[in-house]
């Protein structure tokens, strides 16, 4: 970017695969550095204005995160009768905490983010993203590592739960969160109609990991359910897997979800929506024969990205 006839730019380069990528020139680099888990920048890019970027992967971008959020976080919560008391585990921006608490069903968030340090740093440099969801009487945060937080619970101690850790790389801290022995026991720690989502990766450069995905919640709850949203700043259409033990999304019809999102007070959404939510879980014929193949993950076998 020549400015005043200098060069002065600096580059993300995101890698999908290792023979793709992802450029983004960035403005002003807001913070850069390694924490006990991870790599962590915070940048302000030109077309996607804030990202905060784990691992050399984006996380979330100011322009988009609402897509990505509202379609992790609705269909679960609007699939369960009434969502009281809800676990988010990852979630480091607090966006997703702030999608649930729009519910006023909800009497209850705990957010269980393995890294604490990445938490500051976005109550402190990503106030957009959370809207100090982290002050709301409703939440308590623990920063532990998601799976031993749920094996440590009582049985029943959840209405719905939110998986929104980052991707599963292999030597990274999230993929043992998607796997049938995790799913087994996050099963036993929710209600009786509990219902759990997931953030499920990319549908083209990790198809095989997001139908593996898929099948694991399949192998695990009576109903499963995929769909997908396009996340431009992920450059691809991006998938999120559920598990219900009673209710199905798929039953919800426009008016139905219409209702719900009002007599919960949930609005100013920018994405979701009651004819959104039929669409979203619409499955192509490519995903559907990539959902046939698929095995369940476990945890001698895991998947890791790009798969
Ligand atoms: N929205 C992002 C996405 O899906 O790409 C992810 C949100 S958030 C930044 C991901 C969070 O997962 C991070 O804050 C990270 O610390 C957390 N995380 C990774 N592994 C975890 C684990 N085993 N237990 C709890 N949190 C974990």
């Amino acid at each position: 970017m020549a400015e005043g006839g200098r060069v002065n730019w600096r580059l993300l380069l995101e890698w999908q695969t290792p023979t793709s990528a992802v450029l983004h020139m960035i403005k002003r680099v807001i913070y850069s550095g390694r924490t006990k888990y991870q790599e962590v920048d915070i940048v302000d890019t030109y077309d996607f204005g804030l990202c905060l970027v784990l691992d050399g992967k984006v996380q979330s971008s100011s322009a988009d995160e609402k897509i990505y959020h509202e379609s992790l976080v609705h269909p679960a919560m609007l699939t369960h009768p009434k969502p009281s008391r809800v676990l988010i585990i990852g979630g480091g921006e607090g966006a997703t905490l702030r999608e649930v608490l729009k519910h006023r069903t909800v009497e209850k968030a705990v957010m269980v983010d393995l890294d604490e340090e990445v938490v500051q740093l976005c109550k402190k440099y990503l106030p957009e993203f959370h809207m100090n969801s982290f002050d709301d009487p409703r939440v308590e945060i623990v920063f532990e590592d998601g799976r031993k937080y749920v094996e440590r619970l009582p049985d029943g101690s959840f209405d719905v739960a939110i998986i929104d850790v980052t991707d599963p790389i292999e030597g990274g801290p999230s993929y043992l969160l998607y796997t049938t022995e995790f799913y087994r026991t996050l099963a036993r720690k929710l209600s009786n109609d509990g219902v759990f989502a997931t953030q499920a990766t990319s549908t083209y450069y990790s198809r095989n990991c997001f139908a593996a995905i898929y099948k694991t919640a399949a192998y695990t709850f009576p109903v499963a359910r995929a769909w997908h949203a396009f996340v431009p700043s992920y450059a691809s259409e991006w998938g999120f897997v559920l598990g219900s033990k009673v209710a199905d999304p798929l039953s919800l019809t426009p008016e139905e979800v219409g209702r719900r999102l009002k007599e919960r007070g949930v609005n100013n959404l920018e994405f979701y929506s009651p004819d959104v939510h039929q669409r979203i879980f619409a499955v192509p014929p490519y995903l559907a024969r990539a959902f046939e193949v698929a095995k369940p993950i476990t945890d001698s076998s895991p998947v890791f990205m790009p798969a």
